[in-house]
């Protein structure tokens, strides 16, 4: 209804939810967005597109939900305190506990939804005013794996091309990524290459929407991945599809991997995995033969036990036929949030500093003892988000910091989340509004939001993206990087700094991928990193001549079954995701009207055999029980799941489904199994 005269002006940002990190014009009229449009079609990584998320979800910015004052909980009830009062209190109480109990004894949850400048703040603050590493944030529940896997196999942890490339690919793989949901823009770039003919292979246990038009869909049992994916390149080496030359020249380690992938044949890769040898032949003919293969994968691939061994496999599928370091090429994860690739990128885990240099490293440590003016850092890696959960509940973490996270809706086990937070000494949550978290807080400090700040997000193709500030904050809320610094002064830490351009210029000296990045340059540069030099243009797509690590290396891998398989008591398999409408735990989403309404409630996905098998119908409650827990939710007749599979959305608090998945974790990378649970239905 907003024509271009009728407002006061447009400010150009990054939208705050996935990690495509979609360019947009915000609409602004008498301090209020009215409206959205997606920057110029010359403009990536979206070229004008958006998706419904980004276009019509920007309603929660003047929610009078919003948190606009500190608060602190005095008796059980939280009482509006002033900053002073509220700052004070928080450093003292935090100090208190590193005095008395040591470094270690506070942890920190860092947010892929704040800006990067944000991130490296938080964890410049846990490790030079508090001492410890032990911060982490929900990469470790999304691709933790993926950086723990391309790492080895590539030396980089990141998407190995840019979204846009995709729609030059001939093949495009597609697993455990359900994009037209998720990453809807990349979707458009997926349909793109089909358009141009490009050939489209869908492998999932659901039958999602990116089926429709691809030329072949694979349904594997959930949790079967390594054995489809060695069965796949048992095929390629079988049918002469490899490339040689590239595995000569460019890779170690084959011999180890043509022996690890010799026992699955496709018969066995049928027998674990329910694909057929015809199905199985049809998408390694497809994927070896094409000359721009290119593999894309979510959380499908990574929320499993195996979560590191499935994305080395696919590293291993992609190196086997020279499909990496070209164009349209690549092996890619698809980032959740706005910013979960920045918040890695900038130390928001607890074994690296910004950039991934190794805590353990003594000269990484003496280069950011001597920058951050402290002395000793730590060099012990730190926790990570579940690590910090049983350590409350033992008693060992005394005190957390949660900076716009909400672990409990989004970890698994959420009555051990409850039950480690309420553990707590003192939990201080900064966040936009009151969530399933922040409820359990002795202090709540009020954020602001993404288009009321200045910053940087960095999209899950590795291009950092300006974020500008179109409205003013509501009530007292402040910019979490302003609120962090406050804190670390009174802990006798000073941090002082005048705009966040400061702090990105900061974040460039010590950080050799973002060494070029600055301001200036994103007012009219697109950069990638690695970007380390002012002159340095950025790196469309890695691994060109050589792999980050020099040679890729293969890794023979064996497949490994979920930790909780379906049996008598509990004959489901409990699956959970995302819907289109929705965004994480859906703080912001639902309260967006123009989202919510198409998307008011949480539901189970069923098939209709299932259904008839229970007695039940469409609509029907369903009582859902798991080893952990039990929630109740209606049913939803669907062919989107096998029979003996259930689905639900994670996103609502009234049926909270992490209450009934399993906290089982990837040795490797320490991702809980979120995407395979044991359950049982029953109708209520
Ligand atoms: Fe925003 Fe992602 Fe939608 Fe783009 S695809 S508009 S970044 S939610």
């Amino acid at each position: 209804r907003f024509r271009i005269s009728d407002i006061d002006k447009r400010v150009r940002t990054s939208c705050g939810y996935c990690g495509v990190g979609c360019q947009m014009d915000l609409w602004v009229r008498n301090n209020q967005v009215v409206k959205v449009r997606g920057a110029g079609a010359d403009v990536l990584p979206n070229r004008g597109r958006l998706c419904v998320k980004g276009r019509f979800g920007y309603q929660f910015l003047g929610s009078r939900e919003r948190l606009r004052v500190p608060l602190i909980r005095k008796k059980g009830t939280f009482c509006e305190v002033s900053w002073e009062e509220a700052l004070d209190y928080t450093a003292q109480k935090l100090a208190e506990i590193r005095d008395e109990s040591g470094p270690d004894s506070l942890a920190g949850l860092a947010s892929a939804r704040c800006t990067n400048e944000e991130n490296y703040i938080f964890q410049k603050f846990f490790r030079a005013a508090v001492g410890t590493n032990s911060v982490d944030h929900c990469a470790r529940l999304c691709h933790a794996p993926t950086v723990a896997g391309l790492v080895r196999a590539f030396g980089s942890g990141a998407m190995t091309n840019p979204i846009e490339d995709l729609a030059g690919a001939d093949c495009i793989l597609v697993t455990g990524a359900n994009v037209s949901e998720t990453h809807p823009v990349t979707a458009t770039y997926i349909r793109n290459a089909r358009d141009r003919g490009a050939q489209i292979i869908v492998i999932d246990p659901r039958k999602i929407d990116l089926i429709q038009g691809s030329t072949l869909w694979l349904r594997p049992k959930s949790g079967t991945d390594v054995a489809w994916i060695n069965g796949l390149i048992h095929i390629i080496l079988e049918e002469g599809l490899a490339d040689r030359e590239f595995i000569r020249t460019r890779t170690d380690n084959f011999v180890a991997l043509e022996e690890a992938v010799k026992p699955f044949t496709p018969r066995v890769v049928e027998d674990i995995s329910g694909i057929s040898e015809k199905q199985l032949r049809q998408a390694a003919r497809l994927y070896g033969a094409a000359s721009k293969s290119s593999i894309v994968f979510a959380m499908g691939i990574t929320q499993h036990i195996t979560g590191t061994d499935n994305v080395l496999s696919l590293a291993n599928l992609a190196m086997v036929c020279g499909q990496v370091g070209r164009a349209s090429t690549g092996v890619n994860p698809l980032r959740g949030q706005n910013n979960v690739q920045g918040a890695c990128d900038m130390g928001g885990l607890p074994n690296v500093f910004p950039g991934y240099q190794h805590v353990s490293d003594p000269e990484i440590r003496l280069k950011f003892e001597t920058a951050w003016g402290r002395a000793p850092l730590a060099a012990k890696t730190g926790l990570t988000v579940m690590e910090m959960m049983n350590s409350a509940s033992e008693g060992r973490v005394r005190g957390m910091m949660i900076m716009g996270e909400n672990p409990m809706l989004s970890d698994p086990n959420l009555n051990h989340v409850e039950a480690s937070l309420k553990a707590l000494d003192f939990l201080v949550v900064q966040d936009i509004f009151m969530t399933e978290t922040s409820a359990l807080a002795d202090v709540i400090l009020p954020a602001a939001a993404f288009a009321e700040k200045e910053g940087s997000f960095t999209n899950t193709g590795r291009r950092v993206l300006r974020v500008r500030k179109a409205v003013e904050p509501p009530g007292e809320s402040r910019a979490d990087w302003q609120i962090l610094t406050e804190i670390s002064t009174r802990m006798g830490y000073p941090m002082a700094y005048k705009n966040s351009s400061q702090i990105m210029k900061e974040i460039a000296s010590l950080t050799p991928i973002y060494g070029g990045i600055s301001y200036e340059r994103l007012e009219d540069e697109n950069l990638q990193w690695p970007c380390p030099s002012q002159e340095h243009p950025g790196t469309p797509f890695l691994h060109k001549e050589q792999f980050s690590r020099g040679k890729g290396l293969f890794h023979p891998v064996d497949y490994i079954p979920p930790a909780e398989r379906p049996d008598k008591e509990y004959p489901f398999v409990l699956s959970t995701g995302r819907l289109l409408y929705h965004y994480h735990t859906a703080t912001m989403t639902r309260r967006s009207e123009a989202l919510n309404d198409f998307a008011p409630s949480a539901y189970g996905e069923i098939n209709g055999e299932d259904l008839d098998r229970l007695g039940a119908g469409e609509g029907d409650l369903l009582k859902v029980t798991s080893r952990r827990g039990e929630i109740v939710v209606p049913a939803r007749k669907s062919d989107r799941v096998a029979p003996g599979v259930l689905f639900i959305p994670f996103h609502f608090h009234e049926s909270p489904v992490n209450r009934l998945t399993n906290d089982a974790l990837d040795p490797a990378s320490k991702i809980p199994e979120l995407k395979v649970s044991a359950c049982r239905v029953e109708l209520v």
